[in-house]
């Protein structure tokens, strides 16, 4: 510790916010304590419905004793082990399992990783591994599409259609490039010319950190199409989708989807543990677990199969199931979109993009709005967040009620008519 005031004054908080501009919000954290359902309490104890479920992931709602008795049970017994050479644990093996059951892929397997961009990284590397083991070592590029995000880590900072994300970074992961957001016809033009070098294409079913963006109707099984024609492996992120926020299990159920590569991770246990995972589908694994077959995917994370972690995941997946949050979803799905979309009609509100379970943007007149917008539905009880610069992420955990979808539009034009008025 210093006594240097000068540098006692510049250094507000030690924690380097991610994504953060510091001189902004070294002195102005908002610190959250306790959470309980679709809620959470601030600092200065007040009570706000946590609208992005923090970083989409809360899809259980917060304050789990459950889920806590359970860890805290593994803990005692075996806190984790490694799945790396022939190691694993019994959780690591149920999750697997469970996973490799209720995706709709045919008898995948399951690399079980630490969150959504080790499981992007993941996929990346398969990706180029499988085609050369299959005798096409050019296969190489990943395509992913503007606007896409699918995490920060070297392929997924390499493969972002966030421009803001690569400044400064100098040369990245060669053979990445992007394709227009939602135009099949350039895929397809992408694949006629050099389909011969293009290991995989990266799809997120709805864009979300890129500002909430659902697909035109019949794009992604176009796309789909195209990959299957052209042998693309086609590598589907639900990161965000998965486990329940679009009404179905899977983002691939309601959409008709079925991936070479699946990508889960955040509601895989709605955040009470850092997890995720990479479903490979037959076509891919099978190279690799062939009898006879000296292949060996050269990739491990200490924490791949975390035993408490997957034993979160095990009672997350439980209550989902048990309390029918998924049919939630699904039911209250067209109140959440013509809630939403009524708010089109609001001041500053320049588009609300909704439709698809409980997920919608609404995109504001510009950035500093937005951040005003934030800052004053905190009086009305609501915690929001801005992405894409402009647009509010509204994607409530999937245990909110019609109440609550009430206090969230109330909340929501409230603040608004706030900033509004004060001009
Ligand atoms: N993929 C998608 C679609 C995401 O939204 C995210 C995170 O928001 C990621 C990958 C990266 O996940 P993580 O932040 O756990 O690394």
């Amino acid at each position: 510790m210093t006594n240097d005031p000068a540098i006692d004054s510049h250094t507000g908080t030690p924690l380097w916010h991610s994504q953060a501009h510091m001189p902004s919000v070294m002195r102005d954290e908002l610190v959250l304590v306790r959470g309980e359902g679709a809620y959470v309490w601030d600092a200065t104890g007040r009570r706000l419905l946590d609208v992005p479920a923090s970083l989409w992931y809360a899809n259980i709602g917060h304050g789990r004793a459950e889920i806590a008795a359970a860890v805290a049970a593994q803990m005692r017994e075996l806190e984790t082990y490694s799945t790396f050479g022939r190691f694993a644990t019994l959780p690591a093996l149920e999750l697997a399992g469970w996973v490799s059951e209720h995706v709709p892929l045919e008898q995948p397997k399951v690399f079980l990783t630490s969150g959504g961009g080790d499981s992007v990284d993941t996929a990346a590397k398969l990706a180029r591994r499988y085609w050369h083991a299959m005798g096409a070592p050019d296969k190489q590029v990943i395509l992913t599409r503007e606007r896409a995000y699918h995490g920060l880590h070297g392929f997924g900072t390499s493969i972002t259609g966030l421009a803001a994300n690569l400044e400064g970074l100098g040369p990245l992961i060669q053979h990445t490039e992007r394709v227009p957001t939602s135009d099949v016809a350039a895929v397809r033009k992408r694949f006629e010319d050099e389909h011969d070098r293009i290991a995989a294409l990266f799809v997120e079913p709805v864009i979300g950190t890129g500002g909430v963006i659902f697909p035109e109707p019949g794009y992604l099984q176009a796309i789909q199409q195209l990959c299957q024609d052209y042998d693309v492996l086609f590598i589907v992120d639900e990161v965000i989708t998965g486990f329940g926020r679009t009404g179905e299990w899977f983002a691939c159920d309601r959409f008709g989807l079925n991936p070479d590569i699946l990508l889960l991770a955040k509601g895989i246990t709605s955040g009470y543990m850092p997890l995720g995972a990479v479903v490979i589908s037959r076509r891919v694994w099978e190279p690799f677990w062939r009898d006879g077959s000296d292949l060996v995917f050269r990739h491990g994370i200490t924490y791949s199969g975390h035993a408490s972690a997957c034993v979160a995941a095990l009672r997350n997946i439980e209550i989902l199931r048990d309390e029918r949050l998924v049919e939630n979803v699904a039911a209250l799905g067209e109140l959440f979109t013509e809630t939403l979309k009524a708010l089109a009609r609001a001041p500053l509100v320049k588009e609300v993009r909704a439709g698809v379970g409980f997920l919608a943007g609404v995109e504001l007149e510009d950035a500093a709005i937005a951040e005003r917008v934030a800052r004053a539905a905190l009086d009305h009880g609501l915690l929001l967040r801005v992405i894409s610069n402009t647009t509010l992420q509204v994607s409530p955990p999937l245990v909110v009620s019609s109440g609550d979808i009430a206090f969230l539009a109330r909340g929501l034009e409230a603040a608004l008519n706030d900033v509004q008025t004060s001009g």
